[in-house]
């Protein structure tokens, strides 16, 4: 199912500096955004690749462990299994239910490869099992999503692969609200993608109220007709009070405009920054009534199995992974298409 289906479907102050500066490696807003026309790919063509580290891990690892022969299944092979397991972040309590189920099937017998596959890969499907994965848009009127999440996670350039994604494969007409207003080089890279994508952008003055530009955002919207309205937000920790309260002020002020705006508020975290980065965000989605995840960095690490203890542990779907730095490294996450991606070959 394409995207387009899912979308048409559904009916200053305590600013931390340390947490807002630009992440380590981040590229400067210039550097982010090459000269190259849009890409245009589709929502799923990049996942394969983001996933091939993870399913390196899964396949050629346990792989490696059988001969052609198979082998017996003892305790050295279950614990070799299960280090392969934690290799991909997927967290110690649902490799140890995976490692259990393996012993309970097979236990001192002489099993191949692919039966051992076969069970992990049924395990994995249910655990990132999910319900309500599609993006839930307005019934009438403008979508509004808001994106937030702590710094250096991927809002603004997740914010760039939506907005790519609406505009350019959906036909959508997309406004962008840079209410990241903190740092000057935030609305910059905001900037930058909505010139190189060709989206309407809506920007306050630098160490302005984000709110006053979400709703200037919101605004422009409505008044334009335009399908969807994006609110970038500036990078922030859940212990960050009066910064969480800026978030509810943010949502105050649209509802202002469309009363149940906004329709999605977008949770992103960072694929690679572990267990301290699910807690951090978890904290976050606990404090903002959080409707969605997006999955950032899944290329490039071994760390896919991540997604296991993110649906484990949040009560929100995972709606769409992040697979690169361009703005066409997106895919709706869908259990079953990302299973494929991790086990066949
Ligand atoms: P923000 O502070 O949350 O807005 O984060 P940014 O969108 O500025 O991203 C921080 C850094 O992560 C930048 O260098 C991005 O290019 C990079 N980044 C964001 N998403 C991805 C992704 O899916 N894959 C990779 N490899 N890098 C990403
Ligand atoms: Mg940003």
């Amino acid at each position: 199912m394409s995207l387009f289906g899912r979308f048409r479907g559904k009916g200053k102050d305590e600013q931390a500096g340390a947490a807002d500066e630009p992440a380590a490696g981040a590229p400067e807003a210039s550097s982010a955004t090459p000269a190259a026309p849009p890409e245009k790919k589709g929502l799923f063509a990049g996942l394969r690749n983001a996933l091939r580290k993870t399913a390196s891990v899964l396949r050629t690892d346990i792989r490696d462990l059988f001969g052609a022969e198979g082998r017996l299944l003892d305790d050295d092979l279950l614990r070799d299994v299960f280090g392969a397991l934690i290799k991909t972040d997927m967290g110690v309590a649902p490799a140890t239910e995976i490692r259990e189920s393996l012993k309970k099937e097979f236990r001192g017998r002489k099993v191949k490869l692919e039966d051992v596959m076969q069970v992990v890969k049924a395990k994995f499907a249910e655990m990132m099992q999910q319900e309500h994965g599609e993006l839930i848009r307005a019934e009438s009127g403008p979508t509004v999503v808001m994106v937030v999440g702590v710094n250096g996670s991927g809002k603004t350039t997740s914010i760039a692969k939506l907005a790519n994604h609406f505009h350019h494969e959906l036909g959508l007409r997309v406004v962008l609200g840079a209410a990241d207003t903190f740092r000057a080089a935030a609305v910059e890279q905001l900037t930058i993608w909505a010139e190189r994508i060709g989206v309407d952008i809506v920007k306050g003055q630098q160490g302005g109220d984000p709110a006053s530009v979400a709703y200037k955002a919101v605004e422009r919207a409505v008044e334009t007709n335009a399908d969807i309205c994006i609110v970038d937000t500036a990078g922030r920790l859940q212990s960050q009070v009066n910064l969480m309260n800026q978030l509810t002020k943010i949502r105050r002020v649209m509802t202002k405009l469309i009363p149940d705006a906004p329709h999605e508020v977008l949770l992103v975290i960072d694929a690679t920054a572990g267990q301290n980065g699910i807690s951090q965000a978890k904290g976050f989605s606990e404090a903002v009534q959080c409707t969605g995840i997006v999955l950032s960095k899944l290329d490039g690490s071994a760390k896919g199995g991540v997604v296991i203890p993110i649906r484990q542990q949040f009560d929100l779907p995972v709606k769409f992974v992040g697979e690169g730095e361009k703005e066409a490294d997106l895919s709706a996450f869908d259990p079953a298409r990302f299973v494929d991606a991790l086990f066949d070959e």
